[in-house]
């Protein structure tokens, strides 16, 4: 016979990251307590009865609405002052008297009956809050702030009312309703992307504009269609993801996040940027590192394997993919396979970090060209054209440099570079850790050591150098800039 074993033990839960847990609750033929009678119960008893639940009310004296419900069957009242036997049998009870103290009697008396109880306005004595909702069922989105800024909870539904369509509901019904017809005709695979496609066209755009009949046939018409095409192909992406701002992603990047089924990204690229890849796709990091980690050879037989499987698979990578990226092998990895391959460029560090200290590349008649080079640990330095690094007038950007400071500075030097050309060194350019170390050539080794520089950083050596710095290009704007973007469009609406 089959046993288990239980071990008990004191059970520590962790620091909780969130205030309430969210959820939805299904009140339909539920019995639920709603203590008082007024204006404030009224709201809650006219909310629970839309989710279905079965409503009593405790209070010496009805609102009329309530009182006509009552009287019609709608509710049950249950006179007088409030008694703890009531909440025997509910799911869930809502104070709402005007008296703090019974409303604190139901929360408590609640508790002991293991009972979820919300005492309006007073979230000290609730066990569970009640958002605030933007309604456009079945699509509902609730909000809440924990108590911690209801204004603000209240700007964003506010927000949110005005900016999503008024038929929105209908859309979801309608696809709700349509929903089994898609699991009928289509394999499992190639039902989202259907729907994606459905509410991202003419089917949406027709429900949304309440031409129902019409949404339905163009409905079925690409349901047809679909049905009727082959098994889905899978593609690759190679994206860039830029420096690490999450505001400097190109709309094409952020497109293709939102459609992965697999990612495969770099280290380098931020949580922050991953955040932004579709909730269900499945995020892999495959970047290379001192240590380690998955080799170019395995990169490429996954992006192959995953493609080949028919996903669509993003190989996120960190600045621009062609870039110090390798982004080149792996297109031609994807061509030899005979898959779809694209590539979407990054902002590559030199531009992000260039931008985040006010650096420009080139200025007129002070520095005409610009030239990106690595020098990661394997590579050969005399293969590159140091006569020409070593011109005055002339921005070198260098990837990978920090481990080869001084054999940069000696050759720069030794191939014409004075001394005090300028140096900026930027270290996590446009995060919020953002560091700038500024300098000269002679210097460049001792900067990295003295400012406790580590990677990834970007070496710049050249006149403009001199011009680098935090403040106005500081990483702590560029950073709520993409927030700032979102709140603006708030407070517009609002
Ligand atoms: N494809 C990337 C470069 C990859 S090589 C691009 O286009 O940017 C990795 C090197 O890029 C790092 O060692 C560092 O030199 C530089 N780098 C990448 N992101 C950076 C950042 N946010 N700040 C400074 N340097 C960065």
């Amino acid at each position: 016979m089959a046993s288990a074993t239980y071990i008990l033990c004191d059970v520590v839960p962790g620091k909780p990251s969130m205030d309430y847990f969210p959820l939805f609750a299904d009140l339909r033929g539920r019995s639920c307590l709603v203590v008082g009678g007024g204006e404030v119960a009224l709201r809650k008893v006219r909310l629970l009865r839309a989710a279905g639940a079965v409503v009593t009310v405790n209070a010496p004296t009805l609102h009329a609405e309530l009182a006509d419900w009552a009287l019609a069957g709608q509710i049950a009242h249950v006179p007088g002052r409030f008694q703890p036997a009531l909440l025997d049998g509910q799911w869930l009870a809502i104070a709402a008297t005007d008296d703090r103290a019974v409303n604190r009697e139901v929360w408590s008396e609640g508790g002991r009956r293991r009972l979820l109880v919300n005492s309006v306005d007073d979230p000290a004595s609730s066990s569970f809050i009640v958002p605030a909702i933007v309604d456009r069922s079945p699509l509902v989105i609730a909000i809440s702030s924990g108590g911690a800024a209801p204004v603000l909870a209240r700007r964003l539904r506010q927000w949110l009312e005005t900016a999503l369509p008024r038929r929105l509901g209908a859309l979801a019904r309608l696809a709700g309703e349509l929903r089994h017809k898609v699991k009928g005709r289509l394999a499992f695979a190639a039902r989202r992307g259907f729907w994606e496609m459905q509410f991202a066209g003419p089917f949406a755009r027709l429900a949304l504009a309440g031409r129902e009949r019409e949404a339905r046939r163009a409905f079925h018409l690409a349901l047809e269609h679909a049905a009727a095409a082959p098994a889905p192909q899978g593609w690759i992406s190679l994206v860039g993801a830029g420096p690490g701002d999450p505001s400097l992603l190109t709309l094409r990047a952020l497109q293709r996040l939102g459609e992965a089924d697999v990612v495969l990204h770099d280290r380098l690229v931020s949580p922050a940027i991953l955040e932004l890849a579709r909730r269900d796709a499945d995020l892999v990091p495959v970047g290379k590192h001192a240590g380690g980690g998955c080799s170019q050879e395995n990169i490429h037989a996954l992006l192959i394997h995953h493609a080949a499987a028919g996903k669509r698979v993003v190989r996120l990578k960190g600045g621009d993919p062609f870039i110090f990226g390798r982004g080149g092998e792996e297109l031609a990895a994807a061509r030899a396979a005979g898959i779809p391959c694209e590539v979407v460029p990054g902002i590559t560090a030199a531009l992000g970090c260039a931008a985040a200290t006010g650096l420009p590349l080139t200025l007129r008649q002070v520095a005409r060209a610009v030239t990106l080079i690595t020098a990661q640990g394997g590579d050969d330095l005399d293969t590159l054209d140091w006569p020409g690094l070593g011109a005055a007038g002339h921005t070198v950007a260098i990837y990978m440099g920090a481990g080869r400071a001084a054999e940069i500075r000696d050759r720069l030097v030794a191939h014409g570079r004075a001394a005090d050309t300028p140096v900026a060194i930027i270290q996590d350019g446009t995060m919020p850790d953002q560091k700038l170390a500024t300098g000269r050539l002679d210097e460049l080794p001792e900067l990295l050591l003295r400012r406790g520089i580590e990677a990834p950083a970007l070496i710049v050596v050249g006149e403009t150098a001199a011009l680098a710095a935090e403040g106005a290009h500081s990483p702590a704007d560029l950073a709520s800039g993409w927030h700032a973007v979102r709140w603006d469009e708030v407070a517009l609406a609002g």
